[in-house]
């Protein structure tokens, strides 16, 4: 029974995993026959140096609409090619794979030195950071087991075969300006499509399958990508990956580190655990209301945890999301109001913690310290 299962699951990661290489192929098969339709068919062969009968029906030829209608065309190809292959190049070679743990370690024997340094991470109502069974090692926070790799993820949003595999905090940005380029890509190509095929339809009464075929790919790819585009960037807005959003409406078990000023007495049976971590760090465990986002911080700066600082950064795929770069002692990412009210409300945290000197030397010891979920693993196969 296990053994079947165990052989099912593979073969699903085989099948996704092929997928998410065809269909990639597949899309760029589609570009190439809409390249040959829109440059070689309409902008060469009927707007500026259209065939002979085409001329006798009275069209007459048009090479500035043609080479303008080029440009256009190419400048618009550019972004989505460019974007294109910086996704698939980080979705295959730096998916966000947390490192595997030890197949003989256990949730309850497993050394919680990662987290022990965070002001707050997510927990169990014992205090303890979530586990995956099947990579025998911790979950940072917002990191999800995909099936389709047989790992957990980093901040993984979901699987998607038509961008080359999992979408996650590495790819995210990247996999936005694709399809932001790509709807005004498909968008272009329809409109002209949509154009010039009913001007041939009345003037020669001609209906290409060529033309029919591109017009109907570009109206069915623009839909897709507009609506993803709108979804994608609507949850990126409010600080959500697609399976977050699937999951809205619980509750999360959070552990703040504990200070040793008493928490607010109206506040205090909030409390649903304490722990001691070491004699000097202890947390104590308190929970969010159902439908509120730990890392909610706001429209822009959600935003611009994903998307980059500058403007430049939002539009070109070149740097790594700002999300990505886990050295704040805070927690795993940066905390929405959620939870930095409620630092506040229980004195938490380790701006509440001491003196300013004590922050500063955690950080330091912290540089110096390798820490194993922070090593820059970037292939799902190395084994720890
Ligand atoms: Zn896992």
């Amino acid at each position: 029974m296990a053994m079947s299962d165990k052989r099912k699951e593979a073969l699903d990661q085989r099948i996704n995993q092929i997928a998410a290489v065809l269909l990639p192929l597949l899309e760029i098969s589609g570009t190439g026959y809409a390249t040959y339709v829109v440059v070689y068919l309409l902008c060469v062969r009927y707007l500026i140096n259209p065939a002979q009968d085409i001329q006798s029906a009275g069209i007459e030829p048009r090479q500035g609409t043609g080479i303008a209608l080029l440009i256009v065309y190419f400048l618009l190809l550019l972004p989505v090619g460019l974007t294109f292959m910086r996704l698939l190049q980080v979705v295959w070679t730096n998916p966000g794979v947390v490192p595997l743990g030890d197949p003989l370690s256990e949730k309850k024997t497993a050394p919680t030195k990662h987290f022990d340094r965070l002001d707050a991470y997510i927990c169990d109502y014992e205090g303890l950071p979530q586990w995956c069974d099947a990579c025998h090692s911790w979950k940072p926070d917002r990191a999800h087991h995909s099936s389709q790799l047989g790992r957990c993820i980093r901040r993984m949003d979901h699987f998607c075969p038509y961008a080359g595999g999992i979408i996650s905090e590495t790819s995210h940005k990247f996999f936005v300006q694709f399809l932001f380029y790509a709807t005004a890509y498909t968008g272009y190509v329809l409109v002209l499509m949509a154009i010039f095929l009913a001007e041939r339809i009345d003037k020669l009464d001609s209906k290409p399958a060529t033309w029919i075929v591109a017009l109907a790919l570009a109206a069915l790819f623009f839909l897709f990508t507009f609506g993803m585009f709108a979804t994608t960037f609507y949850h990126l807005s409010q600080n959500y990956t697609t399976i977050e959003v699937l999951q809205r409406g619980g509750i999360h078990n959070i552990a703040l580190l504990s200070s040793n000023q008493t928490p607010h007495p109206a506040t205090g049976l909030d409390i649903i655990a304490r722990i001691q971590r070491s004699p000097s760090r202890s947390y104590i465990v308190v929970q969010t209301k159902p439908f509120e986002n730990p890392w909610d911080m706001g429209v822009i700066a959600n935003i611009k945890s994903i998307m980059g600082n500058s403007a430049l950064e939002w539009f070109m795929p070149l740097r790594m999301s700002p999300c990505t770069y886990h050295r704040r002692v805070v927690g795993e990412y940066e905390w929405g109001r959620v939870v930095n009210r409620m630092m506040d409300e229980y004195a938490a945290g380790s701006f509440h913690d001491g003196s300013r000197r004590r922050r500063r030397r955690r950080r330091s010891s912290r540089a110096s310290t390798s820490d194993p979920l922070h090593s820059s693993e970037s292939t799902p196969s190395r084994l720890k």
